[in-house]
C-alpha cells in the first residue's frame, strides 16, 4: 500500500473515526483499512466514481 494513499486520506496518518486509535492495516490489496484498536474498517473514498488515481489496476 504505498504511502501516497493515505496521506491523501489522512494528512497527519491514519486516524480512526470511530476511536481515534491511529494505528491500523490495510486488508487485502482493497483500499480499506482496519483500525487495531477497534477494529473499524475505514474504506477509502475518491473525489467522484470513474475518477482514479493514476497507476489504478483495473481500469
Ligand atoms: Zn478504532
Amino acid at each position: 500500500m504505498p504511502a501516497a494513499f493515505l496521506e491523501l486520506r489522512w494528512p497527519e496518518g491514519f486516524r480512526c473515526p470511530k476511536c481515534g486509535n491511529s494505528t491500523c492495516c490495510a486488508i487485502g490489496s482493497r483500499k480499506v483499512f482496519q483500525c487495531h484498536r477497534c477494529h473499524h474498517q475505514v474504506q477509502l473514498h475518491w473525489q467522484s466514481k470513474g475518477n482514479h488515481l493514476p497507476g489504478e489496476p483495473g481500469t
